[in-house]
Protein backbone atom coordinates (compact mmCIF):
# COMPACT_ATOMS: atom_id res chain seq x y z
CA UNK A 1 0.00 0.00 0.00
CA UNK A 2 1.39 3.38 -1.26
CA UNK A 3 -0.12 6.53 0.95
CA UNK A 4 0.14 9.38 -1.47
CA UNK A 5 -0.75 13.03 -1.08
CA UNK A 6 -3.35 14.14 -3.22
CA UNK A 7 -3.92 18.23 -3.38
CA UNK A 8 -6.86 18.75 -5.79
CA UNK A 9 -6.22 22.22 -6.02
CA UNK A 10 -8.46 24.56 -7.31
CA UNK A 11 -10.31 25.73 -10.84
CA UNK A 12 -10.54 23.05 -12.76
CA UNK A 13 -8.14 21.04 -10.29
CA UNK A 14 -10.71 18.88 -8.77
CA UNK A 15 -12.41 17.19 -11.80
CA UNK A 16 -8.88 16.37 -13.13
CA UNK A 17 -7.62 15.29 -10.30
CA UNK A 18 -11.07 13.03 -9.78
CA UNK A 19 -10.55 11.66 -13.32
CA UNK A 20 -6.80 10.64 -12.61
CA UNK A 21 -7.74 8.95 -9.03
CA UNK A 22 -10.30 6.63 -11.52
CA UNK A 23 -7.72 5.77 -13.71
CA UNK A 24 -4.74 5.06 -11.36
CA UNK A 25 -7.32 2.75 -9.21
CA UNK A 26 -8.31 1.15 -12.56
CA UNK A 27 -4.83 -0.15 -12.40
CA UNK A 28 -5.20 -2.51 -9.26
CA UNK A 29 -2.48 -0.40 -7.49
CA UNK A 30 -2.91 -0.01 -3.91
CA UNK A 31 -3.22 3.75 -3.18
CA UNK A 32 -4.54 5.31 0.04
CA UNK A 33 -4.93 9.22 -0.60
CA UNK A 34 -4.34 11.60 2.04
CA UNK A 35 -6.05 14.46 0.10
CA UNK A 36 -4.96 17.97 1.32
CA UNK A 37 -6.87 21.11 0.19
CA UNK A 38 -4.74 24.02 -0.82
CA UNK A 39 -5.46 27.57 -2.73
CA UNK A 40 -7.97 30.21 -2.81
CA UNK A 41 -10.33 28.99 -0.92
CA UNK A 42 -8.36 27.39 2.07
CA UNK A 43 -6.80 31.53 1.72
CA UNK A 44 -10.34 32.70 2.42
CA UNK A 45 -11.34 29.89 5.33
CA UNK A 46 -7.22 29.71 6.81
CA UNK A 47 -5.85 32.72 6.31
CA UNK A 48 -3.03 30.77 3.96
CA UNK A 49 -3.11 29.25 0.91
CA UNK A 50 -0.40 26.42 1.59
CA UNK A 51 -1.26 25.43 5.58
CA UNK A 52 1.17 23.57 7.30
CA UNK A 53 -0.70 20.45 7.47
CA UNK A 54 -0.59 20.36 3.65
CA UNK A 55 3.71 20.40 3.71
CA UNK A 56 3.81 18.00 6.71
CA UNK A 57 1.36 15.10 4.54
CA UNK A 58 4.10 15.19 1.28
CA UNK A 59 6.94 15.37 4.32
CA UNK A 60 5.32 12.12 6.00
CA UNK A 61 4.37 10.32 2.53
CA UNK A 62 7.68 11.65 0.64
CA UNK A 63 5.37 11.67 -3.15
CA UNK A 64 2.37 13.91 -3.92
CA UNK A 65 0.28 15.04 -6.88
CA UNK A 66 -1.45 17.99 -7.60
CA UNK A 67 -3.78 19.76 -9.99
CA UNK A 68 -3.52 23.31 -10.42
CA UNK A 69 -3.59 26.29 -8.36
CA UNK A 70 -4.82 29.50 -9.13
CA UNK A 71 -2.62 32.33 -8.36
CA UNK A 72 -3.87 36.34 -8.33
CA UNK A 73 -1.79 38.22 -10.75
CA UNK A 74 -0.19 41.41 -9.70
CA UNK A 75 -1.00 41.35 -5.96
CA UNK A 76 -2.74 38.86 -3.68
CA UNK A 77 -0.74 36.03 -2.09
CA UNK A 78 2.40 34.57 -4.01
CA UNK A 79 2.80 31.31 -6.13
CA UNK A 80 1.31 27.78 -3.95
CA UNK A 81 3.47 26.20 -6.86
CA UNK A 82 6.21 28.25 -6.37
CA UNK A 83 6.07 28.17 -2.61
CA UNK A 84 5.62 24.48 -2.70
CA UNK A 85 8.82 23.69 -4.53
CA UNK A 86 10.79 26.01 -2.95
CA UNK A 87 9.75 24.80 0.58
CA UNK A 88 10.18 20.99 -0.38
CA UNK A 89 13.42 21.93 -2.22
CA UNK A 90 11.85 20.77 -5.52
CA UNK A 91 14.84 21.76 -7.79
CA UNK A 92 13.93 20.17 -10.85
CA UNK A 93 10.98 20.02 -12.89
CA UNK A 94 10.57 17.46 -15.76
CA UNK A 95 8.57 17.77 -18.66
CA UNK A 96 8.51 15.49 -21.14
CA UNK A 97 6.55 16.02 -24.51
CA UNK A 98 5.99 13.93 -26.67
CA UNK A 99 3.76 13.18 -29.74
CA UNK A 100 0.87 11.16 -29.57
CA UNK A 101 -0.58 9.23 -32.75
CA UNK A 102 -4.01 10.61 -33.41
CA UNK A 103 -3.68 13.96 -31.56
CA UNK A 104 -4.43 17.04 -33.06
CA UNK A 105 -1.28 19.13 -33.80
CA UNK A 106 0.97 20.79 -36.63
CA UNK A 107 3.77 18.18 -35.45
CA UNK A 108 5.09 14.91 -35.48
CA UNK A 109 7.83 12.71 -33.94
CA UNK A 110 8.09 15.30 -31.39
CA UNK A 111 10.61 13.47 -28.26
CA UNK A 112 11.07 16.77 -25.84
CA UNK A 113 11.84 16.49 -22.47
CA UNK A 114 11.76 19.90 -20.75
CA UNK A 115 14.36 19.90 -17.79
CA UNK A 116 13.73 23.07 -15.48
CA UNK A 117 15.58 24.61 -12.86
CA UNK A 118 12.59 25.61 -9.73
CA UNK A 119 14.30 27.69 -7.18
CA UNK A 120 16.12 30.40 -8.40
CA UNK A 121 16.65 33.32 -11.26
CA UNK A 122 13.35 35.23 -11.20
CA UNK A 123 10.69 33.08 -9.27
CA UNK A 124 13.34 33.56 -6.24
CA UNK A 125 10.53 35.67 -4.79
CA UNK A 126 13.22 38.70 -4.50
CA UNK A 127 11.21 41.84 -4.96
CA UNK A 128 11.14 45.36 -4.34
CA UNK A 129 7.64 46.98 -5.13
CA UNK A 130 7.43 50.46 -6.76
CA UNK A 131 8.66 53.41 -4.26
CA UNK A 132 8.82 51.61 -1.58
CA UNK A 133 11.72 52.89 0.58
CA UNK A 134 13.40 50.11 0.49
CA UNK A 135 13.40 50.00 -3.28
CA UNK A 136 15.03 53.63 -3.62
CA UNK A 137 17.44 52.66 -1.43
CA UNK A 138 18.68 49.98 -3.68
CA UNK A 139 18.30 52.25 -6.59
CA UNK A 140 20.81 54.31 -4.70
CA UNK A 141 22.85 51.69 -4.07
CA UNK A 142 22.52 50.65 -7.73
CA UNK A 143 23.94 53.95 -9.11
CA UNK A 144 27.10 54.47 -6.30
CA UNK A 145 28.26 50.74 -6.90
CA UNK A 146 27.50 50.77 -11.13
CA UNK A 147 27.02 54.23 -12.27
CA UNK A 148 23.92 53.22 -13.69
CA UNK A 149 20.86 55.12 -13.05
CA UNK A 150 17.51 53.47 -12.83
CA UNK A 151 14.26 55.40 -12.47
CA UNK A 152 13.09 55.73 -9.63
CA UNK A 153 9.47 54.70 -10.32
CA UNK A 154 11.01 51.31 -11.33
CA UNK A 155 9.72 48.03 -9.75
CA UNK A 156 13.10 45.24 -9.68
CA UNK A 157 12.94 41.70 -9.36
CA UNK A 158 16.33 39.94 -8.56
CA UNK A 159 17.52 37.19 -10.92
CA UNK A 160 19.94 35.07 -8.50
CA UNK A 161 21.59 32.22 -10.74
CA UNK A 162 24.10 30.37 -8.71
CA UNK A 163 26.76 27.79 -8.89
CA UNK A 164 25.21 25.14 -6.82
CA UNK A 165 21.79 25.61 -8.18
CA UNK A 166 23.11 25.04 -11.99
CA UNK A 167 25.24 22.22 -11.26
CA UNK A 168 22.84 20.06 -9.24
CA UNK A 169 20.06 20.97 -12.34
CA UNK A 170 22.28 19.84 -15.04
CA UNK A 171 23.88 16.83 -13.54
CA UNK A 172 19.83 16.09 -12.98
CA UNK A 173 19.61 16.37 -16.72
CA UNK A 174 22.41 14.36 -17.74
CA UNK A 175 21.63 11.21 -15.14
CA UNK A 176 18.35 11.88 -16.57
CA UNK A 177 19.82 11.48 -19.87
CA UNK A 178 21.37 8.46 -18.99
CA UNK A 179 18.76 6.48 -17.08
CA UNK A 180 16.34 6.94 -19.74
CA UNK A 181 18.47 6.03 -23.50
CA UNK A 182 18.43 10.10 -24.57
CA UNK A 183 21.56 11.03 -26.98
CA UNK A 184 21.84 14.84 -25.99
CA UNK A 185 21.58 17.26 -23.39
CA UNK A 186 20.46 21.04 -24.68
CA UNK A 187 21.32 24.12 -22.04
CA UNK A 188 19.35 26.99 -23.10
CA UNK A 189 20.40 30.61 -22.14
CA UNK A 190 20.86 34.33 -22.85
CA UNK A 191 24.55 34.94 -21.71
CA UNK A 192 25.22 37.26 -24.49
CA UNK A 193 22.81 39.88 -22.35
CA UNK A 194 22.89 38.82 -18.62
CA UNK A 195 26.75 37.45 -18.66
CA UNK A 196 26.65 37.07 -14.63
CA UNK A 197 23.70 34.81 -14.48
CA UNK A 198 23.04 33.20 -17.61
CA UNK A 199 27.04 33.59 -18.18
CA UNK A 200 27.67 31.22 -15.06
CA UNK A 201 24.67 29.02 -15.93
CA UNK A 202 26.58 28.41 -19.20
CA UNK A 203 30.06 28.23 -18.10
CA UNK A 204 28.46 25.61 -15.32
CA UNK A 205 26.73 23.57 -17.32
CA UNK A 206 29.80 22.91 -20.19
CA UNK A 207 31.33 21.85 -17.04
CA UNK A 208 29.10 19.33 -16.22
CA UNK A 209 28.87 18.26 -19.38
CA UNK A 210 32.93 17.35 -19.10
CA UNK A 211 31.84 14.62 -16.77
CA UNK A 212 29.56 12.99 -19.40
CA UNK A 213 31.45 11.93 -22.71
CA UNK A 214 28.69 9.91 -23.53
CA UNK A 215 26.43 12.17 -24.15
CA UNK A 216 26.18 15.10 -26.53
CA UNK A 217 26.12 18.52 -25.56
CA UNK A 218 25.19 21.81 -26.58
CA UNK A 219 24.04 25.17 -25.62
CA UNK A 220 21.19 27.15 -27.44
CA UNK A 221 20.22 30.97 -26.80
CA UNK A 222 16.77 31.00 -25.46
CA UNK A 223 15.24 33.25 -28.51
CA UNK A 224 16.95 30.79 -30.89
CA UNK A 225 15.89 27.99 -29.14
CA UNK A 226 12.21 28.99 -29.65
CA UNK A 227 12.70 29.33 -33.11
CA UNK A 228 14.39 25.96 -33.67
CA UNK A 229 11.34 24.00 -31.77
CA UNK A 230 9.02 25.56 -33.95
CA UNK A 231 11.20 24.68 -37.10
CA UNK A 232 12.90 22.01 -36.47
CA UNK A 233 11.90 19.90 -33.07
CA UNK A 234 13.23 16.51 -34.04
CA UNK A 235 16.63 17.75 -33.39
CA UNK A 236 16.36 17.61 -29.67
CA UNK A 237 16.24 15.63 -27.18
CA UNK A 238 16.71 17.11 -23.58
CA UNK A 239 16.48 20.55 -22.42
CA UNK A 240 18.00 21.87 -19.49
CA UNK A 241 16.89 25.98 -18.64
CA UNK A 242 16.61 27.94 -15.61
CA UNK A 243 13.54 28.71 -14.36
CA UNK A 244 12.00 31.72 -16.16
CA UNK A 245 12.96 30.01 -19.79
CA UNK A 246 12.05 26.69 -18.22
CA UNK A 247 8.40 27.73 -17.42
CA UNK A 248 7.65 29.29 -21.36
CA UNK A 249 9.56 26.65 -23.24
CA UNK A 250 7.83 24.11 -21.48
CA UNK A 251 4.12 25.40 -22.62
CA UNK A 252 6.01 25.84 -26.53
CA UNK A 253 6.88 22.30 -26.23
CA UNK A 254 3.32 21.55 -25.35
CA UNK A 255 2.01 23.29 -28.00
CA UNK A 256 4.06 21.59 -30.79
CA UNK A 257 2.33 17.95 -28.96
CA UNK A 258 -0.97 18.80 -29.24
CA UNK A 259 -1.73 21.48 -26.25
CA UNK A 260 -1.29 21.69 -22.57
CA UNK A 261 -3.84 19.23 -21.86
CA UNK A 262 -1.14 16.42 -23.20
CA UNK A 263 1.79 17.79 -21.35
CA UNK A 264 2.34 16.28 -18.00
CA UNK A 265 5.11 16.92 -15.23
CA UNK A 266 6.53 16.19 -12.30
CA UNK A 267 8.88 18.36 -9.67
CA UNK A 268 12.03 16.15 -7.98
CA UNK A 269 14.00 17.08 -5.23
CA UNK A 270 16.37 14.69 -3.19
CA UNK A 271 13.90 13.83 -0.63
CA UNK A 272 10.52 14.60 -1.80
CA UNK A 273 8.60 14.74 -5.78
CA UNK A 274 5.35 16.58 -6.58
CA UNK A 275 3.89 15.48 -10.15
CA UNK A 276 1.30 18.11 -11.44
CA UNK A 277 0.16 18.87 -15.21
CA UNK A 278 2.02 21.86 -17.08
CA UNK A 279 -1.31 23.41 -17.37
CA UNK A 280 -2.72 25.86 -14.95
CA UNK A 281 -6.32 26.59 -13.15
CA UNK A 282 -8.35 27.22 -16.59
CA UNK A 283 -10.99 29.01 -14.24
CA UNK A 284 -13.03 29.54 -16.84
CA UNK A 285 -13.82 26.07 -17.38
CA UNK A 286 -14.33 24.94 -13.40
CA UNK A 287 -16.68 22.76 -12.81
CA UNK A 288 -17.96 22.28 -16.27
CA UNK A 289 -16.77 19.02 -17.18
CA UNK A 290 -14.97 19.90 -20.30
CA UNK A 291 -11.06 19.86 -19.81
CA UNK A 292 -9.01 17.10 -20.68
CA UNK A 293 -7.44 15.32 -18.25
CA UNK A 294 -4.65 13.26 -20.20
CA UNK A 295 -2.12 15.59 -18.37
CA UNK A 296 -2.69 14.88 -15.09
CA UNK A 297 -3.41 11.24 -15.67
CA UNK A 298 0.17 11.35 -17.72
CA UNK A 299 1.58 12.98 -14.63
CA UNK A 300 0.26 10.00 -12.28
CA UNK A 301 1.91 7.55 -14.94
CA UNK A 302 5.35 9.41 -14.19
CA UNK A 303 3.95 9.17 -10.12
CA UNK A 304 3.70 5.44 -10.10
CA UNK A 305 7.11 4.86 -12.12
CA UNK A 306 8.85 6.92 -9.67
CA UNK A 307 7.12 4.57 -6.86
CA UNK A 308 8.40 1.52 -9.10
CA UNK A 309 5.12 1.19 -9.86
CA UNK A 310 6.39 -0.02 -13.71
CA UNK A 311 4.04 -2.10 -15.15
CA UNK A 312 0.64 0.14 -14.14
CA UNK A 313 2.50 3.03 -15.06
CA UNK A 314 3.18 1.46 -18.53
CA UNK A 315 -0.99 0.18 -18.62
CA UNK A 316 -1.91 4.23 -18.07
CA UNK A 317 0.04 5.23 -20.98
CA UNK A 318 -0.82 2.62 -23.34
CA UNK A 319 -4.35 3.19 -22.46
CA UNK A 320 -3.78 6.71 -23.36
CA UNK A 321 -2.01 6.43 -26.53
CA UNK A 322 -5.16 3.97 -27.44
CA UNK A 323 -7.89 6.36 -26.24
CA UNK A 324 -6.16 9.09 -28.16
CA UNK A 325 -5.46 7.04 -31.34
CA UNK A 326 -9.20 5.56 -31.40
CA UNK A 327 -10.39 9.09 -31.07
CA UNK A 328 -13.92 8.32 -30.01
CA UNK A 329 -13.58 9.73 -26.49
CA UNK A 330 -11.56 12.71 -26.62
CA UNK A 331 -12.14 17.11 -25.27
CA UNK A 332 -12.83 19.52 -27.25
CA UNK A 333 -9.20 20.76 -27.39
CA UNK A 334 -8.06 17.52 -29.21
CA UNK A 335 -11.10 18.02 -31.86
CA UNK A 336 -10.56 19.00 -35.55
CA UNK A 337 -13.31 21.88 -36.18
CA UNK A 338 -15.35 19.61 -38.87
CA UNK A 339 -14.69 16.28 -36.58
CA UNK A 340 -17.60 13.85 -37.65
CA UNK A 341 -17.40 12.50 -33.74
CA UNK A 342 -18.47 15.26 -30.98
CA UNK A 343 -16.26 16.04 -28.44
CA UNK A 344 -16.90 14.24 -24.59
CA UNK A 345 -16.24 15.50 -20.89
CA UNK A 346 -13.28 14.84 -18.23
CA UNK A 347 -15.42 12.23 -16.93
CA UNK A 348 -15.74 10.65 -19.96
CA UNK A 349 -12.64 10.44 -21.16
CA UNK A 350 -11.35 8.80 -17.70
CA UNK A 351 -14.27 6.45 -17.89
CA UNK A 352 -12.60 5.63 -21.39
CA UNK A 353 -9.28 5.21 -20.24
CA UNK A 354 -10.33 2.70 -17.69
CA UNK A 355 -12.22 0.91 -19.62
CA UNK A 356 -9.12 0.03 -22.17
CA UNK A 357 -6.76 -0.02 -18.78
CA UNK A 358 -9.29 -2.95 -18.05
CA UNK A 359 -9.13 -4.45 -21.61
CA UNK A 360 -5.10 -4.51 -21.68
P1 LIG B 1 -3.89 27.70 -18.03
O1 LIG B 1 -2.88 26.62 -18.24
O2 LIG B 1 -4.84 27.52 -16.92
O3 LIG B 1 -4.71 27.89 -19.37
C1 LIG B 1 -4.10 28.23 -20.61
C2 LIG B 1 -5.01 27.78 -21.76
O4 LIG B 1 -4.99 26.36 -21.85
C3 LIG B 1 -6.48 28.18 -21.55
O5 LIG B 1 -7.06 28.43 -22.79
C4 LIG B 1 -7.06 26.92 -20.93
O6 LIG B 1 -8.43 26.82 -21.10
C5 LIG B 1 -6.29 25.82 -21.65
N1 LIG B 1 -6.14 24.62 -20.83
C6 LIG B 1 -5.41 24.51 -19.68
N2 LIG B 1 -5.53 23.27 -19.21
C7 LIG B 1 -6.31 22.58 -20.05
C8 LIG B 1 -6.80 21.24 -20.08
N3 LIG B 1 -6.49 20.36 -19.12
N4 LIG B 1 -7.61 20.88 -21.09
C9 LIG B 1 -7.95 21.75 -22.04
N5 LIG B 1 -7.53 23.03 -22.08
C10 LIG B 1 -6.72 23.43 -21.09
O7 LIG B 1 -3.05 29.04 -17.89
P2 LIG B 1 -3.49 30.50 -17.41
O8 LIG B 1 -4.85 30.82 -17.94
O9 LIG B 1 -2.35 31.34 -17.75
O10 LIG B 1 -3.54 30.36 -15.83
C11 LIG B 1 -4.73 30.16 -15.05
C12 LIG B 1 -4.32 30.09 -13.59
O11 LIG B 1 -3.55 28.91 -13.35
C13 LIG B 1 -3.46 31.26 -13.12
O12 LIG B 1 -3.89 31.65 -11.85
C14 LIG B 1 -2.06 30.69 -13.05
O13 LIG B 1 -1.25 31.34 -12.12
C15 LIG B 1 -2.36 29.27 -12.63
N6 LIG B 1 -1.29 28.30 -12.99
C16 LIG B 1 -1.06 27.31 -12.08
C17 LIG B 1 -0.12 26.35 -12.39
C18 LIG B 1 0.12 25.26 -11.37
O14 LIG B 1 -0.73 25.02 -10.53
N7 LIG B 1 1.24 24.59 -11.41
C19 LIG B 1 0.55 26.36 -13.62
C20 LIG B 1 0.25 27.36 -14.53
C21 LIG B 1 -0.69 28.33 -14.21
Amino acid sequence: MHKITLIPGDGIGPEISEAMKKVVEATGVSIQWDIQFAGEEVYLKEGNPLPQRVIDSIKANKVAIKGPITTPVGTGFRSVNVTLRQTLDLYACVRPCRSFRGAKTRYENVDLVIIRENTEDLYAGVEFKKSEPETLELIKFIEEKTGKKLREDSGITIKPISVFGTERIVRFAFEYARRHGRRKVTAVHKANIMKYTDGLFLEVARQVANEYSDIEFEDKIVDNMCMQLVQKPELYDVLVLPNLYGDIVSDLAAGLIGGLGLAPGANIGDKYAVFEPTHGSAPKYKGLNKVNPFAIILSAAMMLKHIGEVKAADKIEKAVEEVIKEGKYLTYDMKYENDSIPPVGTKEVAEAVVDKIKSL
